[in-house]
């Protein structure tokens, strides 16, 4: 008889998990708390624009490579993929653009116009790039193996000195005003974001493997649940599971909010790890390890408070992504901030109405700022959100004249929102207090050392997506799920099998 297995949560993570498991002769069931699967890969619409919370790079388009194969096996592809021209723009005041396009003589020469002076360093950065986009790296990047990665760049005299840097000591190295703010701001608006990462994004953005899925994150995660029913899976949405049931330290099923239960021979938790190890495995299956994992996170969250806005304007000759800075630091829910990074969406037509266009700006924020608002103050929380979509709307006034008026639709979410949603700890922040950990490699199958899926003690359970990979991208959490069904293939003595 076929082995069953219950899965907690229809994120990247779970509906791989499921997927994979259907293919392997496993009956696979999800259990999903909300009304639609993808988790944090979500979008909705709102008067005919869609608001996407989630996707800015798409990793894995360029046929070849084995996330490809992985997004193929999984239903993912073949989509409407659109191609970006450019990484993100940024803006100042008095009206500077740098525009970082992919093509690099393009990119070239709009760093020449704005600072000539800065020529030395512009040939540098364009080298850098073409090192980056060596035939070698290329292929180690789409595989998605970080562990392939790494010798590489040290092995290349030329890129060896661009890996330890972060952004801000980049753009220290230019001597225009303006490119030193706008440099430091092109990885999601974090002067310490890595540099390497940046030509990554570069390099993945000129050989096609970094495009956009045509209707948002909500059409992705729909195409992968398509998959998984086609396969015989079966999911319950509205289903929150409260615990899991365990018998002489094997997990054996589920208790839902409902008060039904459900028995599987083996569990996988796609859920926030905090709330499975505490709440729903209450506390008994930890050690120190696991326990440090479960420390709080930093109380400073990107991507915190996020403003959606439907606009009457069209918006298909702006850039994908547009830093504006600040003349003035402005404060908006109570953090500082020097700039703001909108997305702009008029490469996909499918997310506004024709002839308009829909805007996010995302801002980081403190997470204990918004909890405590939404449990004492609902009516505060309401009015800070307000605030922050008016204080945004009068910052992109600055840039797009006119904008203030052509607001159709504002929708604002939070960490809170996340969190009534996904059930997590910190909104979508949901990651294990570890370092980033370069074994979450696309092909390896790891050991459980490195690779924290298991629990101490517990027997037949499993965990997939964020709280295993400690990565917030897509690939490597729908990974995850593929590492799992293999291991578990492995454990039963079979092989494993994957189908396009
Ligand atoms: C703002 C933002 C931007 C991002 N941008 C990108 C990007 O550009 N490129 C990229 O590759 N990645 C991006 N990511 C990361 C990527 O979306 C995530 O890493 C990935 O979707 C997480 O997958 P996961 O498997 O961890 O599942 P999750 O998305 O965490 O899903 C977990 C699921 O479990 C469900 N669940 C939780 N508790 C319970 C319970 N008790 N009972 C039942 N169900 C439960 C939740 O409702 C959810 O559906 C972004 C993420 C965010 C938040």
């Amino acid at each position: 008889m076929a082995k069953s297995i219950i899965i907690i949560g229809a994120g990247m993570g779970g509906m791989a998990a499921g997927i994979y498991g259907q293919m392997n002769g496993y009956e696979t069931q999800i259990f999903e708390m909300h009304t639609k699967p993808g988790g944090q890969c979500t979008s909705w619409k709102r008067k005919g624009y869609t608001f996407d919370p989630c996707i800015h790079h798409f990793f894995g388009c360029k046929p070849g490579s084995s996330v490809n194969q992985m997004w193929h096996e999984l239903g993912a592809l073949p989509l409407e993929l659109v191609n970006i021209e450019e990484c993100t723009a940024v803006a100042s005041p008095d009206g500077k653009m740098f525009v970082d396009y992919y093509d690099l003589e393009r990119l070239k020469n709009t760093l020449l116009k704005l600072s000539p002076a800065d020529s030395k360093m512009i040939e540098q950065y364009i080298e850098a790039i073409k090192a980056f986009a060596n035939n070698k790296i290329d292929d180690a990047i789409s595989s998605g193996s970080f562990w392939k990665m790494i010798p590489i760049f040290f092995s290349m005299p030329s890129i060896r000195k661009w890996i330890k840097m972060n952004m801000r000591a980049f753009a220290e190295r230019f001597s225009d005003p303006f490119l030193r703010k706008a440099f430091a701001q092109l990885v999601y608006s974090n002067p310490d974001g890595p540099l390497f990462f940046h030509f990554m994004r570069h390099v993945g953005g000129m050989n096609g493997d970094i495009r956009w899925p045509v209707g948002g994150a909500a059409e992705f995660a729909k195409s992968i649940e398509r998959r998984y029913l086609a396969l015989g899976g079966k999911v319950y949405y509205r289903s929150r599971v409260e615990k899991i049931l365990v018998e002489n330290d094997k997990a054996v099923g589920i208790r839902l909010a409902d008060g039904s239960e459900h028995r599987a021979d083996i569990i996988i938790s796609n859920a926030d790890g905090r709330k499975t190890i505490f709440n729903m495995l209450d506390g008994k299956y930890i050690n120190e390890t696991v326990r440090g994992y479960c420390a709080p996170l930093s109380d400073e969250t990107p991507f915190a408070v996020n403003v959606c806005l439907g606009i009457n304007r069209d918006l298909s000759g702006e850039p994908s992504s547009l830093v504006l800075l600040l003349d003035q630091p402005v404060t908006i829910a109570n953090l500082k901030h020097e700039n703001i990074e909108a997305q702009l969406y008029g490469f996909d037509k499918t997310m506004a109405p024709m002839g308009k266009g829909t805007i996010k700006v995302e801002l980081p924020a403190r997470y204990s700022y918004w909890k405590q608002l939404y449990n004492d103050d609902r009516e505060r929380y309401k009015q800070e959100k307000q605030k922050a979509a008016e204080q945004v709307i009068e910052i992109l006034e600055s840039h797009f004249r006119g904008i203030k008026n052509q607001v159709e639709v504002i929708d604002v979410y939070t960490l809170m929102t996340w969190e009534r949603y996904m059930g997590g700890t910190q909104g979508w922040f949901n990651l294990p207090n570890r370092k980033l950990d370069f074994s979450m490699s696309m092909k390896e199958d790891l050991s459980d050392k490195k690779f924290k899926t298991t629990l101490p003690g517990l027997s037949n359970f499993y965990f997939v997506g964020i709280w295993a990979t400690a990565m917030g991208s897509l690939a490597h959490n729908a990974n995850s799920g593929k590492t799992i069904i293999r291991r578990i293939c492995k454990k039963d003595g079979k092989g494993f099998e994957a189908q396009t």
